[in-house]
């Protein structure tokens, strides 16, 4: 017999696992993703166990619940064990009325029940399990209570199945939905429903059918079934828990309290203002000038030290400047931004676990609606912060097509982490007094960018009507030390990888661009490089930007289409090959035309324009046109453009 758990994120579902089966467990990975897969045998019986990736819903939003979804109506477990946070029911629940959907044998393991008293809670396991046709068990995955009650429960729905015909929804829904003519397969009207608006292929074979059920289904309720489905469900869910859960006396939860503030209609922003600032101060403004020069120190001591071990050697000129300023020069300067790097992934990760990334969501999500826009897109501008090419593929979850390409031309604003040494770079020399305050000033007009695009192409381009798409926030959390430093070393070793992989490559073209003229004689002066060559012909471009014709500039900024920071390593083995002892790469004299004000319009231009090939990969996936494309690299082109311009216009004489 198949028994699948499935439940929250949280909900106690692994330690579960681990109390059912002992020792009897098999890890592997979910196909094609890095998910991890648990399998085993129930200790005492043959029942097969799988720990299903925790989900707040079916819908197949998330990879997680994709792939647990998938599960469910293609392996069709013998009985699924429903994990419940009893301590949040309501929210739990929901997942519930999606799988009683799915008219498949449930048994709903009560958890954490042990944490009841403590929080004045009163179940009645007895009513929740009549009210919903289901069997019900109280448990606590840490002090194993119940959980030979759960075996048993398991052990009779071998033979029974028990869900009753529980009425959850308004009759004339059910109705008017019974009229429609669909192969039905599994699932039962709602999750019908819910499949029809994501186009599940699962569900209906032909797209005709999908249109012309879609079109009837609108007709009824309108265009967001979604929302009047999830209505419906909670409504269904108050009216349970009116009559299972006692909370009268139950004193406020911290998260509530910490919510009131934190999520407070005036305070919400600030504070997430307040937030972000620290996290960028603390970035580039403390770490970043203890650690950067630290390490040009260090990298210039090997550098030294390489390229007199290799002279010993006694090898040619040209193959110590291709180590010492090439490689070490192009692959060093991107790694001595990592320590700053660093810092940010661990404060992004710590505010994912402790739940303030959800309410981050949750703050815009209110603020985009105010000015008409779906709060759907901020996911992807969430994890943008990362890197846009997970982030643009994220979009795909998104259901209305023109909020989906707006979101996919605007989450490559959103400072990734690779253009963090282009900001660093610049706001360190030129701004040493205050750079994490510019930094987050950066990131902060990056957004209000975001915001404006956005509501242009609305009104110009794509019409649609918002909706919002947080219902729930989980709890507040104490930070997970393990998953912090695991996602911490993931982010460190990408980057890393990055800089060994392409930015290194990228290092030796650039070193031999601008170590030979087009005669291929080594060491001609590097303005008669054929990398100046090129850089002559684009310079003009770059002219209103940075007030200055230079191949250097122009070369190192067409290099983020490459990688964005490969802008900075460029222009260090640029500056390291015309001279080789110079303090800052600012005070070489190819870059020393740099202002306050160049830079900054110079930083903005590589934050708007078109992103790195990778994320136009992911844009050209998501987009699915070649022409919709090009449009969107020339929006993001011609923006970046012009807004760079004239911030120079205007910084030139206020800096
Ligand atoms: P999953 O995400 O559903 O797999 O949840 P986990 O099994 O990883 O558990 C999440 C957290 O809840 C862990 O810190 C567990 O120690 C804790 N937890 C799980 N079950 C119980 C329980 O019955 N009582 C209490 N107090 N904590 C629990
Ligand atoms: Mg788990």
């Amino acid at each position: 017999m198949k028994v699948a758990l499935i439940g929250n994120q949280n909900s106690g579902k692994t330690s579960l696992f681990n109390k059912l089966t002992g020792e009897n467990q098999k890890v592997g990975n979910w196909p094609g993703v890095t998910i991890a897969k648990k399998t085993g045998k129930i200790k005492g019986t043959d029942f097969e166990l799988i720990d299903l990736p925790g989900v707040y819903s079916l819908m197949p939003y998330t990879e997680e619940e994709n792939i647990s979804r998938n599960y469910l109506l293609q392996e069709k477990p013998d009985v699924i064990i429903n994990v419940i946070d009893s301590t949040s029911l309501e929210r739990n629940l929901y997942l519930t009325t999606q799988l009683m959907d799915l008219d498949m044998p449930i048994v709903l393991a009560l958890n954490m029940t042990d944490l009841l008293d403590k929080k004045n809670i009163i179940l009645d396991e007895m009513i929740l399990s009549k009210k919903l046709g289901l069997d019900a068990v109280k448990v606590s995955a840490r002090t194993g209570f119940g959980i030979d009650t759960l075996v048993e429960k398991l052990r009779k729905q071998k033979t029974q199945n028990n869900i009753k015909n529980i009425e959850k929804y308004p009759k004339i829904i059910e109705n008017e939905l019974n009229l429609l003519k669909i192969d039905k397969k599994s699932a039962n009207n709602f999750t019908l429903l819910e499949q029809i608006m994501n186009d599940d292929e699962n569900f209906l074979s032909s797209e005709k059918e999908v249109a012309r059920v879609r079109n009837v289904v609108c007709k009824i309720f309108g265009e967001d079934i979604e929302g009047v489905i999830a209505n419906l469900r909670y409504e269904f869910i108050s009216h349970v828990c009116e009559n299972c859960l006692d909370v009268k006396n139950r004193k406020k939860s911290i998260s509530e309290k910490l919510d009131k503030i934190f999520l407070n209609r005036f305070l919400a922003i600030p504070i997430f203002i307040l937030i972000m600032t620290l996290v960028y101060y603390l970035s580039v403004g403390v770490v970043g000038r203890f650690t950067t020069s630290f390490i040009e120190h260090l990298v210039d001591k090997f550098s030294l030290f390489a390229g007199g071990v290799i002279k010993k050697l006694g090898v040619s000129d040209w193959i110590t400047s291709l180590i010492c300023n090439g490689i070490i020069a192009g692959v060093g300067s991107v790694l001595t931004f990592l320590p700053e790097l660093i810092v940010i992934f661990l404060a992004i990760s710590l505010l994912e676990t402790t739940g303030y990334m959800s309410r981050i969501s949750f703050i815009f999500d209110r603020l985009f609606q105010k000015i008409g826009l779906s709060g759907r897109a901020l996911v992807p501008f969430i994890v943008g912060t990362g890197c846009s090419v997970p982030a643009i593929s994220m979009s795909r979850t998104i259901e209305s097509e023109s909020e989906k390409q707006m979101t996919i031309v605007l989450t490559p604003f959103v400072p990734c982490s690779a253009k963090l040494p282009i900001i660093a770079l610049f706001v360190g020399y030129f701004f040493p007094n205050c750079s994490g305050l510019v930094t987050a000033l950066l990131y902060f007009f990056a957004i209000g960018v975001i915001i404006i695009s956005a509501l242009i192409m609305k009104k110009f381009i794509f019409k649609n009507k918002a909706t919002s798409f947080i219902s729930e926030l989980p709890e507040y959390r104490a930070p997970s030390i393990k998953y912090i430093s695991k996602d911490c070393v993931d982010k460190t070793k990408d980057f890393v990888i990055r800089a060994g992989t392409i930015i290194l490559f990228c290092s030796v073209i650039v070193w031999f661009l601008s170590s030979f003229g087009w005669n291929l004689r080594f060491s001609s002066s590097v303005n008669d490089s054929i990398l100046a060559w090129i850089g002559d012909k684009i310079s003009w471009f770059f002219y209103p930007i940075i007030g200055e014709r230079n191949w250097a500039i122009s070369v190192s900024a067409i290099q983020g289409l490459i990688a964005k920071e490969q802008v900075v390593s460029s222009m260090n083995v640029i500056a390291g090959i015309e001279n080789l002892s110079q303090m800052s790469i600012f005070e070489s004299e190819i870059f020393s035309g740099f202002s306050k004000a160049s830079a900054i319009s110079f930083i903005i231009f590589n934050l708007f324009s078109a992103p790195c090939v990778a994320s136009i990969g992911a844009m050209k996936n998501e987009l699915k046109s070649t022409k919709k494309l090009v449009m969107a690299l020339l929006f993001q082109i011609v923006l970046a453009w012009s807004m760079s311009s004239l911030i120079f216009l205007i910084l030139k004489n206020i800096l």
